[in-house]
């Protein structure tokens, strides 16, 4: 069922059930998981978005692929909500949390007025994800990004109009990998990173070289060891873009060496769209209304085996929290939280979470990267196997156990 209008939501308070925050992956896997073993248990899924269901690993393969947004939703929210009998609130915030009564307080993002309408709830999953960092130099109200669907929407088409140059701040997985899908959809691409290559923060500097120079064989402009120090509207009557109006971009070598031409004041660049991939942070807002223990650099901390807050009757799930000081931003753990999570709030016994962190995999195909463990770029990183064509290393611990490995391979050349 779907309920577009808040006064509705008055009589979820009455059954209470479960409440779920945040209608992306994590959420929607919460509700197939307590679905498939209760059919009755009130649901309720509060998200500011639509709620439409979506895979957002596409968002960095879409554009070259010539996919719309629309073409990536697997099935709107209500159709979503519908099938699996749960009472959707789309375009709703969240705004507060009272951990003592069990209620939230919600705002419609669409309607005009603030009217707040409470809801109960017996059990609460905050699944309400991670939003981007933008640093002062890349104001939210020119630069784009791509972690949520509508967003990609809007960047989508403006892309659609024809080539353009795109500069990229931020060369992690994300920024990376959108760099080459723009590429291969004939944009210009410039990336910029404060480091000397893509995945710095990840894998060490012997890795992330070969990263850097398959990117840039292929015709990214790869600008390691900068730092943007402002974006900027220019008019410019002589350009293709679709509004007429360019964005100069100030950048400049991170470490000033006084010997270095590189001090050099340096020309901006002059292009179409900036894309932040500068990371991700969680809103402590939630959290702190809601009692529950929070880490500014990870998110919600929750107990490994079961999911739950220090909070009663409230869990998390996804980009929004941590295991064991660890934030795992990826998909395919999500499943398996989900069940637990599912189990837990429904009374069944189960053995409890058992986090493996996920195998990672870059989606670029000008070179093939995969890590496995719980990669981090400093520490004690060993060559296994180095050739041309490959290259493996081993992150040991203090007690020389390998905690991540990389595996780094040219791609496959295609057969004549
Ligand atoms: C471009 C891109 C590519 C990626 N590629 C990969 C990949 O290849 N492999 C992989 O494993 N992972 C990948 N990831 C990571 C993966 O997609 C995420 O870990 C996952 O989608 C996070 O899901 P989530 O539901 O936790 O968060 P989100 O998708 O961010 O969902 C959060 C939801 O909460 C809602 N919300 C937030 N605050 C409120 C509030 N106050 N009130 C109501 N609703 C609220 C939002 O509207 C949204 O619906 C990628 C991420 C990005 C951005």
């Amino acid at each position: 069922m779907n309920v577009e209008n808040l006064s509705v939501a008055s009589s979820t308070a009455e059954k209470k059930g479960v409440v779920i925050i945040g209608a992306g992956l994590a959420g929607w896997h919460v509700i197939d998981a307590i679905r498939a073993k209760d059919t009755e248990i009130p649901i309720t899924l509060i998200t500011a978005d639509s709620g439409d269901r979506y895979h957002k690993p596409m968002l960095t393969m879409a554009i070259s692929q010539n996919k719309r947004a629309s073409d990536l939703v697997r099935a709107s929210g209500s159709e979503a909500a519908n099938t699996a009998e749960v009472t959707l609130l789309a375009n709703t915030q969240v705004i507060d949390i009272d951990p003592v009564s069990q209620t939230v307080q919600v705002r419609s993002t669409t309607q005009s007025d603030d009217t707040l309408t409470t809801i109960g709830y017996e059990k609460m999953v905050l699944a309400m994800g991670a939003h981007p960092i933008f640093p002062k130099s890349l104001p939210q109200d020119l630069v784009w990004h791509v972690n949520h669907i509508e967003r990609f929407s809007q960047l989508q088409e403006k892309l659609a109009t024809g080539s353009q140059h795109v500069a990229i701040v931020g060369a992690g997985m994300v920024g990376t990998e959108i760099a080459e899908d723009l590429l291969k959809a004939g944009h210009k691409v410039t990336l910029i990173d404060l480091n000397d290559a893509p995945l710095s923060q990840m894998l060490p500097a012997t890795a992330t070289a070969r990263i850097a120079k398959a990117i840039e064989s292929q015709g990214i402009q790869f600008l390691g060891g900068y730092q943007v120090s402002a974006v900027t509207r220019v008019n410019d009557d002589d350009n293709d873009s679709e509004d007429g109006e360019k964005l100069q971009v100030d950048y400049a070598p991170l470490s000033s060496d006084a010997d270095s031409t590189d001090t050099q004041p340096l020309e901006p660049l002059i292009v179409d769209h900036v894309i932040a991939s500068t990371g991700l942070t969680v809103d402590e807002q939630l959290p702190a209304a809601a009692g529950v223990e929070f880490d500014r650099r990870t998110g919600i901390v929750v107990d490994a085996a079961t999911l739950r807050t220090n909070a009663a009757n409230i869990y998390a799930i996804g980009d929004c929290m941590s295991i064991n000081g660890v934030a795992c931003r990826y998909v395919a753990p999500l499943r398996a939280q989900a069940a637990t999570i599912a189990d837990d709030i429904l009374g069944h016994e189960h053995s409890g979470y058992d986090h493996k962190p996920p195998m990672i995999r870059l989606k670029n195909k000008a070179i093939s990267v995969m890590v496995t463990g719980v990669p981090q770029a400093a520490g004690n990183w060993q060559v296994k196997t180095e050739s041309d064509d490959e290259l493996i290393m081993d992150l040991l611990d203090d007690n020389e156990v390998v905690s991540a490995t990389v595996t780094i391979k040219a791609p496959a050349v295609p057969k004549a």
